[in-house]
């Protein structure tokens, strides 16, 4: 236990790495120190700001104690089997959504997303990488298809860490605030990572072929300063979070484009399924609402129900 005489004065901090009973935690002058947490902080996560003090000397190599996390602007979670609710990071600024044409392109992936960003608050940026592999036909179809999202006002990105498209676009981006980069495995992203950061060496590529998963695993979540200027947090929870702890008001507030029309409905508990006097439903057949986008919305809120019959923590 550290007493108050061993530590030094109060100072903030930001978690920039989380293990199971420590956390790295940069000072001012972005030097890192690992730390021991006070039981109130237990639930630490990276990406926090923290007050933290430093030990006048090391303890079995631990340089300081957590004391108390600062307030944050949102903060990613997912239902967890033994905690309840697991903590995957805090303060993040923009999401980007990443797609590609390979291993598949799916739309309802990205509005399992959109839905979260939307609940957090939180902007997403969605990118679809590996342009290059996309003939000139196809490459119109996607145009298109990405059009229903900048319609909605959504900023879009097409990609490619290897012909080099837009990469000056995107690292504007990233060097503001601090992102995450979601999406399904082998979609590009520690590839962008790379771009960003060659030093980091991160393991590129490797889909198993058995398991048709990724085979690098980050093992543990870490806040990274690009030399850009912004931050990405990184970590295997954050890669591929899903939404089954949202409810079926947060998704249907979720759809931004839905919500003029919200409210207007014949039944107050419209489910806007196929109920009759659905005013979602009418808006879809004038052409305001893609029917891609309610399609979607009605399998997000099936897989809902499905998962509230006992398929939990998916
Ligand atoms: P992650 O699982 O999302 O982190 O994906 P990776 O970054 O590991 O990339 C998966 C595969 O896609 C690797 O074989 C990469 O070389 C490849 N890849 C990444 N970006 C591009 C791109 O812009 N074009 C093409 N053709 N392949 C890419």
């Amino acid at each position: 236990e550290w007493q108050d005489e061993m530590l030094g004065e109060i100072q903030q901090g930001r978690v920039i790495s989380r293990y199971a009973l420590h956390a790295d935690i940069e000072g001012h002058n972005r030097e890192v120190f690992r730390c021991n947490l006070r039981r109130t902080v237990s639930n630490l996560v990276v990406g926090d700001y923290v007050l933290w003090r430093a030990g006048h000397q090391q303890l079995q190599g631990i340089s300081g104690v957590v004391e108390a996390v600062q307030p944050r602007k949102n903060v990613l979670s997912r239902p967890d089997y033994y905690d309840g609710i697991k903590l995957i990071a805090a303060n993040i600024d923009k999401i980007f959504i990443v797609s590609a044409m390979l291993p598949h392109f799916s739309s309802n992936i990205i509005d399992r997303y959109l839905v979260v960003c939307e609940s957090l608050g939180i902007e997403p940026i969605l990118v679809l990488n590996k342009v290059d592999l996309c003939e000139e036909n196809e490459r119109q179809e996607v145009e298109q298809l990405f059009d229903i999202y900048r319609n909605i006002g959504y900023q879009v990105l097409m990609l490619s860490t290897q012909s080099g498209e837009n990469m000056i676009q995107f690292t504007e981006l990233v060097s503001q605030g601090c992102a995450i980069f979601v999406g399904q495995s082998g979609v590009g992203k520690s590839s962008l990572l790379n771009y960003l950061e060659p030093h980091l060496g991160l393991p590129i590529g490797a889909v198993s072929e058995n398991s048709g998963l990724g085979q690098h695993t980050t093992t543990v979540s870490r806040l990274i300063r690009l030399k850009c200027g912004g931050e990405v947090i990184d970590s295997p929870g954050i890669r591929e979070f899903g939404v089954w702890h949202l409810d079926s008001n947060t998704i249907t507030n979720g759809y931004r484009e839905f919500q003029p029309y919200l409210g207007g409905c014949k039944f107050r508990d419209c489910k806007h399924l196929d109920d009759p006097g659905c005013m979602l439903q009418q808006a879809v057949e004038q052409g305001k609402i893609h029917p891609l986008r309610f399609e979607n919305y009605h399998r997000l809120i099936v897989a809902l129900d499905e998962n509230k019959a006992g398929r939990h923590f998916v």
